[in-house]
Formats: structure tokens, sequence, C-alpha cells
């Protein structure tokens, strides 16, 4: 018999006997013999402690943002900054300690307090990181400077010939990637980084399935802040169901990395799902979109929505703040200890620390 017959049979069989249990047991069903009264005094109760205990767990502190995770902050100061500093070590082993150490490091605070904002800066002169910069099926790179970028190439296992990757892409990739050699995941390779408008252009034209490819000047490829990261040997349906995938998933974040095209995320993006393709976003920002399964579209809209939040990681304080511009000035903490970048709609996105 095959699995399947086998299967459905089993499940009718449990079904039948599910329907014959449940009508036996409503037709011997006694008459309730409590008085009314009484039992609306116990579903009253009933219903008082399931409030009750609604009440303790809503207002639990654990409830804030799930469950604290491990990381670093932004990977943009992460080398100078807090890897560096905590550990003394290059960027790249601290950023695989702080993903397999198991302390729970970061808590946010409310309410958002952005007093201490009293500097002011042109945005023209701005140093717009784009690290939280959307591009997507609706807004277009226009307006986004040309990337810096790396070669990956003899650095990362790479597809094709050459990949180049935006200098903080790259540096989170290889970590990711030296992350997973030590969990014994030895197969993946980076099968494209940045596109030139024509490249994408041409891979547009060339697509079969546009589920998976944005028009030139929509794809993130052209900024250098997306890699994909496939395995090795694997069709992308057989990738999708791979434990390698998963283990991406679940890791990604603590370099700086999200999962761009999640399955559940496709009436957002408006991409299908593509368990492959890694944006670059910074540590902070990619832990509160994994931990809070939040597409960036939904992060960024979070944020504009709530001004940003306050959060401490490793006994450093973050805030990150939505700024609109007025009169073409942003407000930024006195100092240096900030990094800005714009969202591609119109804001800013400014991460500051202290
Ligand atoms: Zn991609």
């Amino acid at each position: 018999m095959s699995y399947q017959r086998e299967h459905y049979q089993r499940s009718r069989y449990n079904y039948n006997n599910y329907s014959s249990a449940g009508t036996q047991r409503a037709s011997r069903a006694p008459r309730s013999r409590v008085p009314r009264n009484r039992i609306s005094k116990k579903v009253l109760v009933v219903v008082a402690i399931l409030v009750v205990a609604a009440v303790i767990w809503l207002q639990a502190p654990w409830k804030n943002f799930g469950f604290p995770q491990p990381l670093e902050p932004f990977a943009g100061q992460a080398a100078g900054q807090t890897a560096g500093h905590t550990t003394g070590q290059p960027a790249e082993q601290a950023a695989g300690q702080a993903a397999t150490s198991g302390q729970p490091t970061l808590q946010t605070q409310a309410p958002l307090d952005t007093s201490f904002f009293t500097a002011v800066i042109n945005t023209a002169d701005v140093t717009d990181t784009q690290f939280l910069a959307l591009v997507n099926r609706d807004h277009a790179i226009n307006t986004l400077a040309d990337p810096d970028l790396v070669n990956a190439i003899d650095t990362v296992p790479i597809l094709n010939s050459s990949v180049f990757l935006h200098p903080k892409t790259f540096a989170a990739t290889e970590s990711l990637l030296q992350a997973a050699q030590v969990a014994n995941i030895t197969n993946l390779c980076v099968s494209s980084g940045w596109r030139s408008y024509e490249a994408q252009e041409r891979l547009y034209a060339e697509a079969t399935d546009k589920s998976l490819v944005q028009k030139p000047n929509h794809s993130e490829h052209q900024t250098g802040l997306a890699a994909d990261i496939v395995v090795a040997h694997l069709t992308q349906k057989e990738m999708a169901r791979s434990h390698e995938a998963k283990w991406l998933a679940e890791n990604s974040w603590k370099y700086g990395l999200v999962v761009r095209y999640a399955k559940d995320k496709k009436d957002i993006t408006h991409i299908a799902s593509e368990p492959w393709h890694f944006r670059y976003v910074g540590k902070l920002h990619a832990w509160y979109c994994w931990s809070n399964n939040l597409c960036l579209e939904e992060y960024l809209e979070l944020l504009q929505e709530t001004g940003g939040y306050h959060a401490t990681f490793e006994g450093t304080s973050y805030t990150v703040v939505y700024e609109e511009p007025e009169n073409g000035k942003l407000r930024v903490p006195p100092g240096t200890n900030y990094i800005v970048s714009s969202d591609n709609m119109g804001g800013y996105i400014v991460s500051s620390w202290e």
C-alpha cells in the first residue's frame, strides 16, 4: 500500500471513529441537574481567572520583544565599537562568539525619549549608509548613491567568476559562512551580489518566473547590500526544504543580514520565497526584524509609526529614531556616536549609542 493511501485510510478511520464517538457522547449526555444560577457563577469564576491570567501574561516583561538573544549591535560599528571593545578580537571572530554564547543581552525600553538629540545636521551633509533603504517593487533606487564595492573572489566560495558586494555585506557574508563551517555546513556559496542596471535588465528580460526577479532599478542587488547565498548542487526548491536554509534563516541576523523574501511575507514584498536572498541591514535591525518576524517593509513602517525605540545591548544603550527632515535638516545626538540611513521613502533612521 502506498504511503498516501494508507495515510488516507488511517485518516478516514480516525475521522469516522471520532465522529461516532462524538455522536455517542452527545446522545448519552445526561441532562444537567445543576441550577442555572450556579452554572453562571462557575462560568463567571472561570472567566475571571482567565482574565487575570491574561493580564498577568500581557504585562510580563518577556512579552515586550519575545525572546532576547545574544548579538552585537550595529555591524556598522561592531568592528571598532562593540565587538572589539568587549572581546579585543577581530570583528569576525567576535561575531562567531556572539553567535554561540547563550546570554540574553538585548532588551528594549519605553517610552522613546529623544530629548538628547540636540544637534542638527543638513541632510545634504549626512553620510547615508543606506543600510535601511527600501528598494522593492514600489521604490526604485533612483535617489540612492552608487555603492562601495569589494570583490569577494578568493575570499568566500562563489559560483560565478566574480561577485562584488558592499564591504559590510561582504564582511557579514564572510562571517556567516565561517560560522556555517563551524556548524558543519560546508556547501554554501555566494551566487550573486551587486548587479549593474544592465545586468538586472537582462536578468529580468530572461527570467521565466518573474515572481523571483525585480525590474531594473528595483533590485536590492543594485545596491550591493544583497547577497544570494545558495547551497551548492541543490535546486531552488531543494534548497527551500534543506536544513542549510533553515540554519541560514536562524543565524543570518547575528551577522546583520535578513532573509529578505520570506514565504509568509509575499503579500508585502511581492516576491516569492527566496531563502537564499540576504540583505544587509546591520545587526540590531536584523535582530529586531528576526525576533519580531518583520520584513523590511514592516520594520520601516513600524519605525515610522512609533518613532523608534531604545535598546540596551551588552551594557551599551542604543536609540533608534525615525525622522522626517524639516527644512532639509535632521535632529541627531551631539558627538559622533550615530549613523544615519535614509529609508528611500523620504525618511531617515538615526541609530545612536552611548
Ligand atoms: Zn537575490
